[in-house]
């Protein structure tokens, strides 16, 4: 299977210039710049075409447990994104591939290597102090993560005098497309893609949260996918360390709406990461329906309502919808929820759970998919499963068995077959550190942080990139920039509601 990103857009040029460009448009000499200095992880999108991509007859460990046969079937297509670097005359235009709520998406050519890899542009990062300093903590967590089925950077552009210093340019692997818009296209999902998919969801998030971290917003848009079928959790905008200290309060403007757990929507203070869980067992549901397992079949709530009633209506309908399926949740499940949201749910009719349609939502929603699922969607986090716990449900042997037969890069094939890992999912080397944030109290010292950050980062490990003011496709960035705002009609957005927000 070989998912295509269906926006393509003509935009000519390199924004990073190509050889006919002199090295006055960007910091460096681009035809002799792949070997100066070691990579910073541009190497990966090469090392996915290793030793393991067509050894025949795999074996497999015990432990992976596959099925009678063997286990899985080796995909038809992996290791498309070889380590072929193209010549100039190859490459391809750059182009806007999405916009997220925080910036602009594009792909572009990295001229050290020629190399294809996504440039992510943060705008107006120094507005306020909110905002900066959710942008610094977006880039440390960038450089901190080092695991397959996160996206991480790989580098980010040199910035300017500090007194120009405006926005920030992050460089990431460069994916072809994301779940939403594979869930949405005609193309298809077989049993087997939904398990490699939910395997890798699970193990990028178990990667996560052993680093402490509570990404916030997962949703189908924000989990990247390539011909391959290697999926990346991405966009870390609303990441944030978990609170520890259940006193502290937390935002609720947090997750997409349909992928929004029942303890945010009941206006719990204080939530763990067992949110994330919540909605990784809604994109399961609709990876097997094809439809958003919690969504409106009207937009009647939508209609001539006051902004600040539209939000509360829009809670207390999806609330509605989960309480549909689960049923009525007992007290015990609601302790944290705030009076009105309670006094809601018992002012209704009693509800008993149907959780049985869960079946009808394809041929692939077996006896053992349903379970995992009735796992993860349990109203009471408290109760809910763990990401590390989910990976050890029968469900996803296979697609651990297929991830680490062909897909992977901790496991390799030599020629008397093939060596597995020891640790299929690994956690983090440690928790992210966010204890620098209690010290930034002014837009300009985080300024000085973020800007002295980048410089360090980059120090010795690559030859510095800059933006290329002359490229044809310079002036289509800046407007695609312009034009890129929160909610802008895209199709991975949904509906995020992160715009006042000024807890973290
Ligand atoms: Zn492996």
């Amino acid at each position: 299977m070989a998912f295509q990103d269906p926006s393509h857009s003509s935009v000519c040029g390199s924004l990073f210039g190509g050889p006919d460009l002199g090295p006055k448009f960007f910091c460096i000499a681009a035809n002799n710049a792949a070997t100066a200095g070691s990579s910073t992880g541009l190497g990966t999108a090469s090392g996915s075409s290793g030793p393991a991509a067509q050894a025949g007859g795999p074996r497999h460990p015990a432990a992976l447990g596959g099925g009678p046969g063997g286990g899985a079937t080796a995909p038809q297509q992996h290791n498309k994104l070889a380590s072929e670097t193209p010549s100039p005359a190859d490459m391809e235009p750059d182009r806007p591939i999405g916009y997220g709520a925080f910036g602009v998406v594009w792909s572009v050519t990295d001229p050290r290597d020629g190399k294809r890899v996504a440039l992510k542009k943060m705008p107006n990062v120094f507005q306020n102090l909110v905002s900066c300093k959710r942008v610094f903590r977006e880039l440390k967590m960038l450089c901190f993560f080092k695991h397959d089925n996160v996206l991480s950077a790989l580098d980010i552009l040199q910035p300017p005098q500090i007194d120009c210093f405006e926005e920030i340019y992050v460089i990431t692997e460069l994916m072809q497309s994301d779940l939403h818009k594979v869930i949405v296209s005609p193309q298809p999902l077989s049993t087997d893609h939904i398990k490699v998919f939910l395997y890798q969801i699970l193990r990028g998030l178990k990667y996560l949260h052993s680093a402490g971290i509570l990404h916030r917003d997962i949703k189908p848009g924000n989990l990247l996918v390539n011909s391959n079928c290697v999926l990346k959790i991405c966009d870390f905008g609303l990441a944030r360390v978990e609170e520890l200290d259940e006193s502290r309060h937390m935002t609720q403007e947090v997750v997409t709406q349909y992928y929004r757990a029942p303890e945010i929507l009941t206006g719990s203070r204080h939530y763990s990461s067992a949110i994330d869980v919540w909605s990784v067992g809604c994109i399961f549901a609709e990876l097997l329906g094809r439809r958003i397992l919690f969504q409106a079949q009207s937009p009647i709530q939508q209609v001539l309502i006051a902004d600040w009633l539209f939000l509360l209506i829009d809670f207390v309908f999806q609330l509605d919808l989960i309480t549909d399926l689960l049923g009525t949740p007992p007290l015990s499940a609601m302790l944290s929820a705030c009076e009105g949201a309670r006094a809601h749910i018992l002012r209704g009719p009693h509800k008993p759970p149907s959780l049985s349609v869960l079946y009808m939502l394809s041929d692939g929603a077996t006896h053992e998919a349903v379970h995992l699922l009735c796992r993860m969607l349990v109203f009471d986090p408290c109760k809910r499963i763990s990401g590390r716990d989910a990976l050890s449900h029968p469900y996803l042997d296979e697609g651990r068995l297929r991830y680490h037969t062909c897909m992977c890069r901790c496991c390799f094939t030599v020629a008397s077959g093939r060596v597995y890992t020891r640790d299929f999912e690994p956690v983090a080397s440690g928790r992210f550190d966010d204890q620098y944030e209690k010290t930034l109290t002014s837009v300009w010292q985080v300024k000085e942080l973020i800007h002295r950050f980048i410089t360090e980062h980059q120090q010795g490990k690559r030859v510095p990139l800059c933006i290329n003011p002359q490229s044809a496709a310079f002036k289509t960035f800046i407007r695609s920039v312009l034009h890129s705002a929160p909610y802008s009609p895209h199709p991975t957005l949904y509906n995020t509601n992160i715009k006042s927000c000024t807890e973290v």
